[in-house]
């Protein structure tokens, strides 16, 4: 192999990863280990599929560079990305909350990649924070785009983990099997409910308890919608269940740090129907991406210039609310993010965004 293979990164859903190195450009490079059934070998339709993750190329979806087949493996090679976005909230939230720039300039570009792969046909079907890389330069990439499709979504991660279902949509937790783009706006909308509160929004244990969690915050849909979700599955059986009528709670409760454009956007995604679900492409028009929001930037000693937090122009309409209870510390706080966002290049038409990790964190923090 043209690679040579460092340290462990992690254990995927369908794979172990690791660091490598490429011997001829000393590049460094993610490599994904997929263990092959010795006796089916890969399925044709896997590599097929793999072959379609190659011509798939964009700023906010994990580069494919190349795929090496052997007779017991098949190795994966990945653009390398420092971190995925669960261990970034780890270490850079507030107590896993990020600040409204970043959940903002994040949740922009997964919308990206998210309407990219679907422009393209592409589901991804398990969307997850793990599954979202950061780079060094604070770009959001998605991984794994396509494995689901290639190899299904199993119930077990490959080292024996049970698969999360806090991200999965209600109408494939109810058997739909007419996966649409729709599931995986479910999933964005999960990611960006826990980047503003830093803990997942829906934790259930199994299929069916998920299912409870969703319907205790967004409510339980009415007949009508649960019959027509259940057919489209084909399981009547989930038709004739009763569901405990929850109502609905409003998010402004659930999440109160957010802003109403934050909050009507995440309305949006976690609609119940799926027919009813926002797509990637239009989610990316709506107005709490839009630059007419008042966008200052401030000197400080780190950077020449900074984006301030979104929630700190509206003080007006937002604290007759009372939605916007910026206290000293909180100012505090976000003046600390602000220092960590440096102008880099736009990622948001006009807007300016992007950030960089502070210089220390490249010598300390870096793996
Ligand atoms: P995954 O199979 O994508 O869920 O990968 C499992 C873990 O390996 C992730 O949570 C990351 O920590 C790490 N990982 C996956 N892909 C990459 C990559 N391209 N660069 C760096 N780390 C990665």
């Amino acid at each position: 192999m043209n690679y040579v293979q460092l340290e462990k990164l992690g254990e995927g859903t369908y794979a172990t990863v690791y660091k490598g190195r490429s011997r001829t450009t000393n590049e460094i490079v993610a490599l994904k280990e997929i263990h092959l059934d010795a006796e089916e070998g890969t399925p044709s339709t896997a590599i097929r599929e793999i072959s379609l993750m190659k011509e798939l190329k964009h700023v906010n979806i994990v580069r494919l560079y190349d795929v090496i087949h052997t007779e017991t493996k098949l190795v994966l090679i990945f653009e390398y990305c420092e971190r995925d976005l669960k261990k970034y909230m780890d270490v850079h939230g507030e107590r896993g909350a990020l600040d409204p720039v970043t959940v903002r300039s994040f949740m922009y570009q997964l919308l990206k990649g998210t309407a990219f792969c679907h422009e393209n046909r592409v589901l991804h079907r398990d969307l997850k924070p793990q599954n979202l890389l950061i780079n060094r330069k604070g770009e959001l990439k998605l991984g794994d785009f396509g494995l689901a499709r290639a190899f299904g979504v199993p119930v077990n991660t490959f080292s024996n983990e049970v698969v999360t279902l806090w991200y999965r949509a209600p109408d494939v937790l109810m058997g739909s099997r007419t996966y649409s783009t729709s599931i995986d706006v479910w999933s964005c909308g999960c990611i960006f409910a826990e980047m503003i509160s830093g803990v997942p929004l829906f934790r259930g244990r199994d299929n069916q308890d998920q299912l409870l969690h969703i319907m205790r915050i967004i409510g339980t849909p009415d007949d009508r919608v649960l019959r027509k979700i259940a057919t489209e599955g084909q399981t009547e059986g989930q038709a004739q269940k009763q569901y405990p009528r929850y109502p609905k709670i409003p998010f402004s409760q659930v999440l109160p740090k957010a802003s109403p454009h934050a909050l009507d956007l995440l309305e949006r995604l976690l609609q119940f129907d799926p027919s009813k679900r926002i797509s990637a492409a239009e989610a990316l028009t709506h107005p709490y991406f839009s630059t007419s929001q008042p966008i200052y930037t401030q000197p400080t000693p780190f950077t020449p210039a900074v984006i301030a937090p979104a929630y700190q122009y509206q003080q007006g309409q937002g604290q007759a609310q009372g939605q916007f209870q910026y206290g000293q510390q909180e100012a505090a706080r976000a003046a600390a993010a602000q220092a960590q966002l440096a102008l880099a290049q736009p990622q948001i038409p006009g807007a300016g965004y992007g950030m960089q990790y502070p210089q220390q964190q490249y010598q300390t923090g870096a793996r």
